[in-house]
This record gives C-alpha cells, sequence and structure tokens, in this order.
C-alpha cells in the first residue's frame, strides 16, 4: 500500500455537471494529477459504491455525476475506464439502471461489467481470512480506484473508502465472509486485508450529500459539500470519520489500520484543500459503541444480547422477505406475512437493517451497552 498519505479536500454545494467535473479534477491536481496513479493503456475498474437502486436523491449510492467525471478523466488520462460492482440486492445493471449509473456509462460510452463469478485470491497474510472470493472482474484490470460514499454503516459505523471494496465480494458470497467474521473487529480486519489484497490506486470519497443515522441505506441524507481524495484509503477514512464527528474508538476498520501503521493519525496526514476544515456531526446508528471490541472475546460471545445493539422487527414489516433471504446465519424466517428473528442464532452483522426497503428493523441497544454509552459520550 502506498505511503504517500496526502488526502485532498474539495468543497461541492451540489452535483452539477460542470461543478462535480471541476472539483474532481482539483481535488486530483492536489494529488498530483490522475498520472500518478494511472498510466496511458491502463484498464481502470472504477468501483462506486452500488447498495442498491434507489435514486441518486437517497444517498444511498455513489452520485453518477462523480461517476461520469472519473471516467472522464480516466479516459483523459490515456486508460480505458470501466464501471463495475455486485450490489446487496438485485443484479449490476438493474441497480445502476435505477441509481443513474447506467445512463451515466452510455453516455460516455464506458462499459459497465457486472461482478457475477468470483475466483480465489490467496493471501497468506490475511489476519483472518487465508483467502478470499473476489470477482474475476479484478483480474481484467490494471488498476482499481475506489468511488466510494459517505456514510453511516450500522455494523463498521461508517462505510468509505475502505469498506467500499466489500463490494468486489461476489452477491450473496458477501453473507459467507460474515459468517467467517461475525465479531466486529475480525470483519474490520477482514476488510483491511480486502484493501491490502485489491491495493485501490486511488480512492475518491463522494460527500457532497452524504448518509446519517442508520446507514448504509436506512438513515438520512445529510448535506456535506465535500469530496474527498487520495491514495491511501485508509488514510482518507480517517479524514472521513473526523469530517463525520466520529471518534476512532468507534470504528474498527479506522482504528484498525491506525493501530496497524497502516496510515498516520489524523494530525499528521497531509490534509490539503480548500474544504479541510469541513466538520459535520454525523448522526450515529444505533449500533454504534458495541462493546464487543473492548472485551475478551469469549465474554463477547456469551454476552452478546448486552453489548451489542439487537435488531427488532417492527410493525410496518410488509412481508417482502428480503431480510431473510440475505440472513447470513438464516436467522430469520416468515410467519403470518411478517419477519421473525431467532435471537440466539442472530449474529448481529445488521445486514436485515442494511437491506429491508421498509425501514423496519430497529435496533435496540442492550442494557449494558446503554449503560456503558452514557459515560462514552
Ligand atoms: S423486515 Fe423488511 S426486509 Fe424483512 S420482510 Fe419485513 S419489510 Fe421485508
Ligand atoms: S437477524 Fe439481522 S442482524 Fe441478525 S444475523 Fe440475521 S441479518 Fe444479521
Amino acid at each position: 500500500m502506498t505511503q504517500n498519505t496526502r488526502v485532498a479536500a474539495v468543497s461541492a454545494v451540489d452535483y452539477s455537471p460542470e461543478l462535480i467535473g471541476q472539483k474532481i479534477d482539483q481535488a486530483l491536481e492536489l494529488l498530483g494529477g490522475l498520472g500518478q496513479f494511472v498510466q496511458p493503456g491502463d484498464r481502470v475498474l472504477l468501483k462506486p459504491n452500488m447498495l442498491e437502486g434507489l435514486l441518486s436523491e437517497c444517498a444511498v449510492t455513489t452520485h453518477p455525476e462523480v461517476v461520469r467525471s472519473m471516467i472522464r478523466q480516466v479516459r483523459q488520462s490515456g486508460a480505458t475506464p470501466v464501471v463495475g460492482d455486485s450490489p446487496g440486492v438485485s443484479g449490476t445493471l438493474k441497480t445502476a439502471e435505477k441509481c443513474g449509473i447506467f445512463a451515466v456509462c452510455q453516455q460516455e460510452n464506458a462499459e459497465l461489467v457486472p461482478f457475477e463469478h468470483s475466483v480465489e485470491y490467496p493471501y497468506p497474510d490475511g489476519r483472518v481470512l487465508k483467502k478470499f472470493y473476489l470477482t474475476d472482474v479484478l483480474g481484467r484490470v490494471d488498476k482499481v480506484i475506489s468511488l466510494a460514499k459517505m456514510k453511516t454503516h450500522s455494523f463498521m459505523g461508517m462505510t468509505g473508502a475502505t469498506k467500499n471494496l466489500f463490494g468486489c465480494i461476489v452477491g450473496v458470497q458477501k453473507a459467507q465472509f460474515h459468517l467467517r467474521t461475525q465479531q466486529r473487529r475480525d470483519f474490520a480486519g477482514m476488510l483491511v486485508d480486502l484493501a491490502l489484497l485489491v491495493k485501490p490506486v486511488l480512492s475518491i470519497v463522494d460527500g457532497v450529500t452524504g448518509m446519517e443515522g442508520n446507514g448504509p441505506r436506512n438513515g438520512r441524507p445529510i448535506h456535506s459539500g465535500v469530496i474527498l481524495a487520495g491514495a491511501n484509503p485508509f488514510a482518507v477514512d480517517i479524514v472521513m470519520a473526523e469530517m463525520m464527528g466520529f471518534r476512532l474508538e468507534e470504528l474498527p476498520v479506522a482504528s484498525l489500520s491506525l493501530e496497524l501503521g497502516l496510515t498516520p493519525a489524523f494530525d499528521a496526514i497531509e490534509l490539503v484543500g480548500e474544504a479541510r476544515h469541513v466538520r459535520h456531526q454525523f448522526i450515529s446508528p444505533r449500533s454504534m459503541q458495541s462493546l464487543e471490541d473492548r472485551v475478551p472475546a469469549w465474554f463477547a460471545k456469551g454476552a452478546r444480547s448486552q453489548l451489542t445493539a439487537r435488531p427488532l422487527v417492527q410493525p410496518n414489516c410488509n412481508g417482502c422477505g428480503r431480510c431473510v433471504a440475505h440472513c447470513p446465519p438464516q436467522a430469520m424466517h416468515l410467519a403470518a406475512g411478517v419477519a421473525q428473528i431467532d435471537d440466539a442464532r442472530c449474529i448481529r452483522c445488521y445486514c436485515c437493517q442494511e437491506l429491508c426497503p421498509a425501514n423496519a428493523i430497529r435496533l435496540q441497544r442492550g442494557w449494558l451497552l446503554k449503560l456503558a454509552q452514557r459515560f462514552m459520550k
């Protein structure tokens, strides 16, 4: 991973195409130009966050204008852009159509590649897993650029440049990774390894409109007016956390990458650009500040219900069954047209809350977590 930890932060008030084009250009210039990362003849994968096919106003997916701007930038540098992701639900093309990325790819004549097939990537140095199964598209490109969204995340606290790469795992195989890394610290370790394996040459974060609260899908859009760019995804995430008003100890990916020396602390990052002083206080997800990371693993397993937030199905559940289909340990089922959770089998991954189209999963904190949060404020 690159030792270049400069991060550019530029302001953008809205998604008008000219403005986003200028601002992305400005951010790249602050990093020395795209030529630092991409060479003529390269085939470059642009990996946006395409969690679900929702309108860009919902702030669930990377805005199509950010994708458009990067397609143009890559092409101007003499390389070939391709755009791809594996959404949380539904296929790549359908999702891209709904969130506007399909139209942008068509208008810019850029290839949109669905992530459908996986290949094994051995990773003997892995902290948690020694091999990954990732999209075969990675084997057909020279460079990867992460186009993330500035959002909260029920399980990891926030999703940015590093977490965005989880979309390189194809479709329902994501559930297997949740099953194999059930504790927050293990899942975070897996994400850090994944970023080290995929090695994005550049990470851009679309924070013009971010998401606060119960992200990454069911939170609230928040105008944050910033675009971040940097060669080191961990450093970009440290800056993003600071701008969202979160403490690193609440964010297992950011705190682990700092602990491992993969990024300097915020104060030591070379932060450039007119938006470097931007600060917000994003509302955190209800699951934030899980105590699981702070106690021994054997205790965390036994006392999980009190150390974490518990998912509860609300009366507005419409029985669509999406959560049942995506629950990694199959701890959910439908009864009388309503989702039910077997709490004993629930691993607190919050995929159900993340993917529910009716926002019908509420997260209720255990009493120990509530008590601790009083003192953690
Ligand atoms: S909880 Fe949400 S995802 Fe699950 S069945 Fe109900 S509406 Fe569908
Ligand atoms: S019930 Fe929800 S939080 Fe629990 S394991 Fe299933 S998807 Fe994860």
